[in-house]
């Protein structure tokens, strides 16, 4: 059996995903988790990454879980099961690596998120948001600036009710590596 990376360094643990699962690498990072994710990534290609790259792979693909590398537990995979939303297949993940949510990355790029102070981007920001939002973020890799708002509020909502999804899976000893 595939093994995980080892639950009790999760500051470590980083993520490949499959060319089906884009919008899951977009809530690992909102959950603070290193994902890479292309769609242009051959399974052979995202298959070598987490060997080479010690990065836990994830797919819906049983053809990639098959794999030699993969079967024969060279690189860390989890299946995630077909037929869930993305918030599901979030939780999903984080049931199966006990794994905590921390500081969001970048939903967009995978870069981390620097806070800073109003000041230095107070030419970026909408005057009503200035008023209203005290904390901001960039993006050390994009660039991109955001604010603690109201689209902020909806992801934490999103974030938190994945977080209990995977505490009740837990609870119902659902965790533990799936293969097909
Ligand atoms: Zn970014």
């Amino acid at each position: 059996m595939a093994q995980p990376a080892d639950q009790d360094s999760n500051r470590d643990v980083r993520f490949v995903c499959d060319a089906m699962l884009g919008g899951l690498a977009r809530w690992l990072r909102a959950a603070g988790y290193s994902a890479e994710f292309d769609v242009h990534f051959s399974d052979g290609e995202i298959v070598s990454k987490a060997f080479a790259e010690g990065t836990i792979l994830l797919t819906s693909d049983s053809g990639i879980m098959q794999r030699y590398a993969v079967s024969r537990g060279l690189a860390s995979a989890i299946f995630v099961p077909l037929g869930l939303s993305v918030i599901g297949q979030l939780a999903h993940v984080l049931a199966v690596l006990s794994l905590p949510l921390r500081q969001s990355r970048c939903m967009d790029c995978n870069g981390e998120l620097r806070q800073v102070p109003l000041e230095e981007v107070a030419d970026r920001v909408p005057k009503k948001v200035r008023l209203l939002c005290k904390a901001f973020f960039v993006c050390e890799r994009c660039g991109k600036l955001l604010w603690h708002g109201t689209h902020w509020s909806s992801i934490r909502r999103r974030l938190g009710r994945a977080q209990r999804m995977a505490a009740s899976a837990s609870n119902r000893k659902h965790t533990g590596l799936e293969r097909t």
